[in-house]
């Protein structure tokens, strides 16, 4: 595998490969068996696979949360190297931004951004847009992975690609867990023991939603999620909502959609997770 910090560096070797398809990976690093899923796709689909490692201060609305955010640069470059990807690319903050954060770019999001995770973390996906367009304008990329554990974040991408009519491919790679069902994220490292104990309540109360489509409400299934989720010390939901998975939107009743999701962020401790699950996709 080679390693690659500046765009040039990358772009010259990514030039000896003219005309052969590149799957292209985004990552904050802090790499787990999820990313890796993505690689792994990459790695089927495509002649080269690019991952980048770079944690993207501009989508961190909360300061500490960035200064947290776990750097394992040698240990993450192993693992890719072990899985077979071609190039890293792992750049600095002003080799990403050399104009500065402030330049971004105009897309129309349809409000996604506004639903959901938009309401608890502002600025997040224009962080998140302005990152991927860059590294997208960089690699440009035959195939782009995404994961479904960001079900926000991927719907946004979506909506950019299309509506900048940018050419390249959206591949999202289904949830990783763990054994007892903890969607993998580079932030479960920092769960105290009791706090990761209670975890798998997450994606029991997303199952729980699904077996009670067709005996509760809408309204009781949240409500009962949102009960079961605080239950455990320290625990505490900051949402769960079941919406329609084109707009994003709540949605009222389960006619109301073809495809219908349920989305949750819990606090555990002073770690936020997040998680989903497709209830109806027709
Ligand atoms: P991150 O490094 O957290 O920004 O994630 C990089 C990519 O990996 C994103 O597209 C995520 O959705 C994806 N990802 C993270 N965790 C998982 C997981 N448990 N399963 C599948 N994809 C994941």
């Amino acid at each position: 595998m080679k390693t690659f910090t500046t765009v040039k560096e990358l772009q010259n070797e990514l030039k000896k490969h003219k005309g052969k398809s590149i799957g292209f990976v985004p990552t904050m690093g802090a790499l787990h068996s999820g990313h890796i899923a993505l690689m792994k796709n990459s790695l089927k689909e495509n002649d080269f696979t690019v991952c980048s490692i770079f944690v993207n201060p501009t989508q961190f609305n909360v300061k500490s949360d960035l200064d947290k955010y776990p750097r394992t640069l040698k240990a993450d470059s192993e693992k890719l190297q072990k899985a077979g990807v071609d190039f890293l690319f792992a750049p600095s903050v002003k080799e990403m931004y050399p104009k500065g954060t402030k330049e971004t770019v105009k897309v129309n999001l349809k409000g996604l951004d506004k639903q959901m995770e938009g309401q608890f973390r502002p600025g997040h996906f224009e962080g998140v847009v302005q990152v991927v367009h860059r590294l997208l304008k960089i690699v440009k990329p035959t195939r782009l992975y995404m994961g479904q554990k960001d079900f926000q974040q991927f719907t946004i991408i979506a909506q950019m690609i299309k509506s900048l009519r940018m050419k390249v491919e959206l591949v999202v790679v289904k949830i990783q867990r763990a054994k007892d069902g903890l969607a993998l994220s580079s932030r479960n490292v920092r769960l105290t023991e009791a706090k990761r104990k209670w975890a798998p309540i997450i994606y029991k109360a997303l199952k729980e939603a699904k077996r009670s489509m067709k005996s509760k409400s809408v309204a009781e299934v949240e409500e009962n999620a949102m009960k079961n989720l605080g239950k455990p010390r320290g625990y505490e939901p900051e949402y769960f909502t079941i919406v329609d998975g084109y707009t994003l939107k709540p949605i009222e009743n389960w006619d109301d959609s073809d495809y219908v999701v349920a989305a949750t962020a819990v606090w555990a401790g002073k770690v936020r997770l997040i998680d989903n699950m497709i209830l109806k996709q027709s």
